[in-house]
C-alpha cells in the first residue's frame, strides 16, 4: 500500500469529510455525542489489533490486542453501575443490539424455559434478539410516559406460573427516555414467588449518566440488576459504534468455555473483537472520568430546559419525563426531519440533548419551527443565527 490515491478518488474522501461536517452540525434527534477527538489513537490504526477471546482471561496466544484497556473500561462501567466487586464480567461488543442479545443469552442459557418480558416502547433489537435466541416471550403495555405498566407486567407474569421471569427494563427507552424501575419490578416478582428471574437492563443511552439524576432511577446492580449495556457512541461519544456490557460474573462463568484454539475463553457473541473501541472507550474515561460525565449531563438538562422555554414560548406543544434529556414534539414536515435528523414516530418527533450541542443549534431549529408554523421571526432572532 506505497501509492497515492488518484486525484478523483481522493476528492471523493474529501467530499465525504465537508458532507460529514455539515450534517454534523444540524444533528438534533440520535443521542450520539459529537465534541470528541480521538486524534490521538490515529496511530495505532496501523496494528492488525483483534480483541479475540476473554480479556479478563490471562492466556491467549493472539498478543495483538487491547485487552488491558478493555479490562480498565469494563472496570469503570462497573464501578459506576456499582456491580460488586469481585463478582462482574463484560467486554466492550459492537453496540446495544450485541450487549441486548448477550444478555438476553446469557439468560436463556441461566432459565432455558423463561419468559422474556419486555414493554411495547423497547428497542426493535429486544425483538429481534429473542426471535435470534428462539425464546418464548410476552410483550407488556407502556404507559403514556413510555414507562412499563407494572399491572399489565404482574397480569403477563401470572400467566405463566411457575416458569423463571426473564424482564427486560429500559433505562431510558429510544423515543421518550422513559425510565423503568426495577425494584418495583422486584417487587411484582416478589409478590408473584417467582423465585427464578433474571432482570436485564437496557441502558443503552441513559446508562452512562442516569448514576448523577436525581433522584437516581433504580436500575443498578445494588437495586437488583443481573445486566446492564450501554452505547458507547452515544451519550459518551465515539465514531465508530460501540457499547459496554456488564454482567454478574458466576453467572458468565456457568456458560464461557475454553477454546483450544486461541487459548481463551470463548464469552462473547462474535469471535474476533474490536480492538479500537476499546481505546476510544478508554480515552473518552481518561479525558472525561465520572465527572465529566456529571458535568456534561448537568449541562445537557441546562440544555433542555432552555430548548423546552423556547418552544413553548413559541406555542409548541412540548413535553419530557423528569430529567429527561429527549424532548418530544408534535411531528414537523419531513422536510425538518431530513434539515435536523430528526427521528419521528407514530406522530411524534423528538429532539435529544447531549455534548456537543449548543444554545445556537437549538435557536436555529426554533427559527426553522417558527417559518415552518408560518410565526413571526423577529429582526434579532433572524441576525443572531
Ligand atoms: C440505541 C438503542 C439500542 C441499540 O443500540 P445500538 O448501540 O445502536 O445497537 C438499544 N436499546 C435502546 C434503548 C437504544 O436506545
Amino acid at each position: 500500500m506505497n501509492k497515492n490515491l488518484m486525484p478523483e478518488d481522493s476528492a471523493k474522501l474529501d467530499q465525504l469529510e465537508t458532507c460529514l461536517q455539515e450534517r454534523s452540525t444540524h444533528f438534533l434527534g440520535y443521542p450520539c455525542t459529537t465534541d470528541f477527538d480521538y486524534s490521538m489513537l490515529n496511530k495505532f490504526l496501523k496494528h492488525s489489533m483483534n480483541n479475540v477471546g476473554d480479556s479478563f482471561y490471562l492466556g491467549g496466544t493472539y498478543h495483538i490486542n487491547t485487552h488491558s484497556f478493555e479490562r480498565e473500561v469494563v472496570d469503570f462501567f462497573a464501578q459506576l453501575l456499582k456491580a460488586p466487586e469481585n463478582n462482574y464480567w463484560g467486554y466492550i461488543t459492537n453496540g446495544s443490539t450485541e450487549g441486548n442479545l448477550y444478555a438476553l443469552y446469557l439468560a436463556r442459557r441461566l432459565h432455558p424455559s423463561g419468559i422474556v418480558y419486555f414493554s411495547e416502547d423497547a428497542h426493535y433489537s429486544i425483538e429481534k434478539n429473542i426471535e435470534i435466541l428462539g425464546m418464548q416471550s410476552q410483550k407488556i403495555r407502556s404507559q403514556k410516559n413510555g414507562e412499563i405498566d407494572y399491572e399489565d407486567l404482574e397480569n403477563k407474569i401470572k400467566d405463566y406460573p411457575g416458569l423463571p421471569a426473564i424482564v427486560v427494563a429500559n433505562i431510558g427507552t429510544t423515543v421518550k427516555e422513559a425510565k423503568d424501575d426495577i425494584k418495583e419490578i422486584h417487587k411484582i416478582l416478589d409478590k408473584l414467588k417467582v423465585t427464578e428471574r433474571y432482570i436485564h437492563c437496557d441502558a443503552a443511552f441513559s446508562g452512562s449518566y442516569a448514576q448523577f439524576l436525581s433522584p437516581k432511577p433504580h436500575f443498578d446492580f445494588s437495586e437488583g440488576a443481573d445486566s446492564i449495556i450501554i452505547s458507547g457512541h452515544k451519550f459518551i461519544g465515539s465514531p465508530i459504534p460501540c457499547g459496554i456490557v456488564i454482567v454478574l460474573k458466576h453467572n458468565k462463568e456457568k456458560i464461557s468455555n475454553y477454546v483450544n484454539v486461541i487459548d481463551s475463553l470463548d464469552g462473547s457473541i462474535t469471535g474476533s473483537r474490536n480492538s479500537f473501541t476499546p481505546l476510544i472507550l478508554w480515552y473518552a474515561i481518561k479525558m472525561i472520568g465520572r465527572d465529566g460525565l456529571r458535568q456534561r449531563l448537568y449541562e445537557c438538562l441546562d440544555l433542555a430546559s432552555y430548548t423546552i422555554g423556547k418552544l413553548r414560548n413559541m406555542g409548541i406543544k412540548t413535553w419530557r419525563n423528569p430529567n429527561a434529556l429527549t424532548i418530544i414534539i408534535p411531528n414537523v414536515s419531513k422536510h425538518l426531519q431530513h434539515k435536523w435528523q430528526l427521528a419521528t414516530h407514530d406522530g411524534v418527533s423528538h429532539v435529544i440533548m447531549r455534548p456537543g450541542i449548543t444554545k445556537k443549534m437549538i435557536d436555529r431549529f426554533v427559527l426553522d419551527l417558527k417559518k415552518e408554523n408560518n410565526l413571526s421571526v423577529t429582526n434579532r432572532e433572524a441576525q443572531t443565527i
